[in-house]
């Protein structure tokens, strides 16, 4: 064990057994691996209570409910939700900002304020609901390190803001954003606050409690779960304000010839048949996380950062993105080797050191263009509980291999 006293990583790679290919991943912002765990839990609902949920009364279907329900659960002690019924289970995280942006009751002249530093995922959303609405979209500015002045959103939300929507990590530099104050200074004005959490969730413990927000985006497959599920919290006095996104099967309390009643959240939030596997996997995964410790896994991230930014910050000709110290980040590195296209720099690692990373704008195209001036973008390393000292250095040696040209 290195770095942190509780995290046994030989023992947790043994549950990824893709790890056996050889292959470093380190590209695990863009989704991350899956643990036989997780893969057993999706195989065992296919295996063995493969049935409809919320809709029939024989017993796969009450077992596949159970599960189902089960996971929201989890998923709700998991970021200390008051209950099952904040957790809107969704696709990912895309899919939970897009419900906000479409949920709220929106006014001509309303304003949004957010940053420079959003996915696209939290950025086009609210220029297409400004375009849409008539509303005025304000975006506050980082240096380059991905770091704000609290006084920039002091002036931002100003009167008349309805929506603040920020990242709680960037997804390009790594940078954690004051999220907490952030919300204390919207709510203050009254404001209501998204978060995008989809780097956040997967890599920082993550309290609702203390943060306070009124939504909370994030995606599971960034967080050992399967792809296609995802999660939008949403603060108890919302839930009856807000307007889902889809309404149809399952979703309703009654129908009559002329109107319908929704029932409780969360399933009228969840309209149709849901990725039921999926979100019990999800599940699954958090149950994971929590059995290694969020903590751990914060502290592992974090000292795996820092070898990675010292490391990269030594090679001659290698630029590094983000803050240096470690306690303002997440293990998401992004860097430069002199004026190498990054798509080269990552097709190089995968051919020629079986490293996998990600290249290019990493749909950040504001913070890529205007803050970091990168026509290309840059090359992304980010890593997960999985990674060991071992597969830095290795990645380490590689960037320097290929910086001697
Ligand atoms: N926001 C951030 C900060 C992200 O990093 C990503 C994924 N790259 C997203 C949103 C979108 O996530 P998803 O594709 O799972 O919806």
């Amino acid at each position: 064990m290195v770095g942190s006293s509780l995290l046994d990583v030989e023992s947790i790679r043994r549950d990824f057994p893709i790890l056996a290919t050889g292959v470093t991943y380190l590209d695990s912002a863009a989704s991350s691996l899956t643990p036989e765990q997780v893969v057993l839990k999706e195989m065992e609902y296919y295996r063995n209570y493969r049935a409809n949920v919320e809709r029939g009364v024989h017993r796969f279907s009450r077992k596949a409910s159970e599960e189902y329900e089960g996971a929201h659960g989890i998923v709700a002690d998991f970021i200390g939700a008051p209950s099952a019924e904040n957790i809107a289970m969704l696709r990912n995280t895309t899919e939970g900002l897009n419900f906000v942006a479409n949920s709220l009751d929106w006014r001509r002249g309303d304003r949004i304020v957010t940053t420079v530093v959003e996915h696209h995922s939290n950025f086009i959303t609210w220029l297409r609901t400004a375009k849409r609405h008539g509303c005025h979209v304000e975006v506050v500015r980082s240096d380059p390190d991905g770091m704000f002045e609290l006084a920039d959103f002091e002036n931002a939300i100003a009167e008349g803001t309805k929506l603040v929507a920020v990242t709680q990590v960037s997804n390009v530099l790594g940078s954690i954003l004051p999220v907490k104050e952030i919300t204390g200074i919207a709510h203050e004005r009254g404001a209501l606050v998204v978060v995008d959490g989809a780097q956040g969730v997967p890599h920082l413990k993550t309290d609702i409690r203390d943060m306070g927000v009124d939504f909370l985006a994030f995606s599971g497959h960034k967080m050992l779960g399967p792809t296609g599920s995802g999660c939008l919290y949403i603060a108890s006095d919302e839930l009856f304000k807000v307007e889902p996104l889809c309404i149809g099967g399952g979703t309703i309390a009654d129908v009559s010839l002329d109107d319908y009643r929704l029932t409780e959240p969360p399933l009228r939030f969840e309209a149709g048949t849901p990725a039921i596997a999926q979100v019990i996997g999800l599940g699954e995964a958090c149950r994971y996380l929590e059995g290694v410790g969020m903590d751990n896994v914060e502290d592992w991230d974090r000292m795996l950062a820092k070898k990675l930014v010292d490391g990269l910050s030594e090679i001659d000709g290698v630029e590094v993105y983000g803050p240096k110290d470690p306690r303002l980040r997440v293990g998401i590195v992004a860097f430069n080797i002199r004026d190498m296209n990054p798509h080269d720099v990552a097709l190089t690692m995968d051919a020629e050191y079986d490293i996998a990373v990600r290249s290019g704008h990493h749909c950040a195209l504001p913070l890529i263009r205007e803050v970091l001036h990168l026509p290309e973008g840059n090359v992304r390393a980010s890593t997960y509980l999985y990674n060991t000292p071992g597969e830095i250095e290795k990645l380490l040696g590689a960037v320097e291999d290929i910086a001697k040209g």
